[in-house]
């Protein structure tokens, strides 16, 4: 299957299928689904598009690529009218003014939206349990969790509710919980598509990406939301990578970080399915390098010393006064407290608390500024390795997906599953999530801008492992 989104324009356009018979057999699977994956249906509105597209076909009228294909957005995204509620007590009655730039890109293009998809409150989490909406299971296996933050998103699209999803991957939050269930799911260059109505996590690192079945299809809407944007001063242009450009593969260095691997964190099997995938790489002519990085330790305290502190800034705006549930106190400061207290989440009352007190007066020095620090270096790291190799790939996690309700019993084990997938983050790498190699999957990572080398080479690897 090389994209589903192809193949169902071309039933569209055949008259094969009425759009709106597709858009409602998958509302229909989306309200029986058992997963916990849908925060809000857009129901009336994914209808009345897929009217339009219907009668478009029926007069004989051209339709683009995307127009009359379901999709589904992770519920941390603007959309002019709908809920958006981050999953979170404290906006679970709030409607959004304006509509986010990708989605709008989007819906332009004439893509249907079907659903705001469940996920860690504020994208606080790696397994999509810390929701008011239910924790989301793995599609998989349901007893497992879905991973996190953009859980819901995933799941809808490997039980095919959806044929592609918009995630949110501030530190691995597309790519992992892609791995857990065994789909694609990419996060791009930081900048490329605008953040410009995605609810803000951690600034520095947010971005918007795709989760889908095929490649092809994570290349077309990639190309669909990238762009610079006037809202996000971050965004800049990049070209289109076209179909045939990934085709044939020319990668010919690849490397992989020894102490991932070399620890003891790692899950044996893990461990052992990537040590063969590096194995069938090198057997097609391909060299593989092995390369030095920062402590796994390192890299989870820094990206979490960073997210934290941006998230107590930004989330700080959310105090009952222009958004959200307000809870009335004695006086003005008494309702900040009791609405913030009352409406946050135990997690992300945690990234708040150690957030404030990394950019605390008397302890930023020592705690931010160090973060940002090693940042620098790890981005350093990064520019030297790709002086050496053209990809870097990694297992997406050190161990397979828990179990629902471990992850909140050890919110520090659950910071350490993000031991392969932040650094990235911070770095601003473009990196996508294969649904092979190991249990969880394989991250494919490249220097900034490089996506089409990364498709073109997940091209390649779904023939050679
Ligand atoms: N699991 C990471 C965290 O909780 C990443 C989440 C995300 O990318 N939104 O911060």
């Amino acid at each position: 299957m090389d994209s589903q989104i192809k193949q169902l324009h071309q039933q569209l356009v055949n008259k094969e299928i009425s759009c709106t018979t597709l858009v409602q057999e998958r509302l229909d699977l989306l309200k029986k689904n058992t997963y916990n994956s849908v925060n809000s249906l857009l129901e009336d509105t994914a209808l009345a598009l897929a009217t339009k597209v219907d009668a478009k076909i029926a007069n004989g009228e051209e339709i683009g690529l995307l127009e009359g294909i379901p999709f589904g957005i992770k519920d941390v995204y603007m959309v002019q009218g709908t809920y958006t509620t981050a999953s979170s007590d404290l906006l679970k009655n709030y409607k959004s003014a304006y509509t986010a730039t990708a989605i709008q890109k989007l819906l332009d293009a004439g893509a249907i939206p079907l659903v705001k998809e469940n996920c860690d409150s504020f994208g606080h989490g790696s397994s999509s349990e810390n929701t008011i909406f239910g924790a989301v299971k793995n599609a998989i296996n349901p007893e497992l969790v879905a991973g996190g933050s953009s859980g819901g998103s995933a799941v809808n699209v490997a039980k095919d509710y959806t044929v592609f999803s918009i995630g949110g991957d501030t530190g691995g939050s597309i790519r992992q919980p892609a791995g857990y269930n065994k789909i694609y799911g990419l996060k791009p260059t930081y900048g490329r598509i605008s953040r410009y109505g995605i609810m803000a996590y951690a600034s520095s690192t947010d971005c918007v990406g795709p989760l889908a079945k095929t490649i092809e299809d994570i290349r077309i809407v990639l190309n669909v939301m990238s762009g610079k944007d006037g809202k996000d001063q971050t965004t800049h242009t990049s070209s289109q990578i076209n179909e045939e450009a990934i085709k044939t593969n020319n990668v010919k260095t690849v490397g992989y970080f020894k102490n991932f691997i070399d620890n003891d964190a790692i899950d044996p099997k893990i461990k052992a399915d990537f040590l063969a995938a590096i194995e069938k790489i090198k057997a097609t002519g391909i060299e593989v390098r092995e390369l030095d990085f920062f402590k796994s330790d390192t890299l989870v305290s820094t990206y979490y010393t960073l997210a934290m502190a941006e998230t107590a800034s930004n989330l700080s705006r959310l105090d009952g006064t222009n958004y959200g549930n307000r809870i009335e106190g004695e006086n003005l400061k008494d309702t900040y407290s009791i609405t913030r207290s009352e409406n946050f989440s135990e997690e992300s009352k945690r990234r708040i608390v150690g957030g404030n007190q990394v950019l605390s007066q008397g302890f930023s020095d020592e705690i931010y500024l160090k973060g940002l620090a090693l940042r620098d270096q790890i981005s350093q790291n990064f520019e030297k390795d790709f002086e050496e190799v053209d990809l870097i790939i990694s297992p997406v996690t050190p161990n397979s997906p828990p179990k629902i309700g471990d992850s909140l019993k050890d919110p520090l084990a659950m910071y350490l599953s993000d031991a392969y997938t932040v650094g990235f983050s911070l770095g601003q790498l473009p990196t996508l999530t294969v649904p092979q190699g190991t249990e969880t999957g394989l991250q494919i990572t490249a220097a900034k801008n490089q996506e089409q080398t990364i498709l073109k080479f997940a091209n390649f690897l779904k023939e050679t492992i």
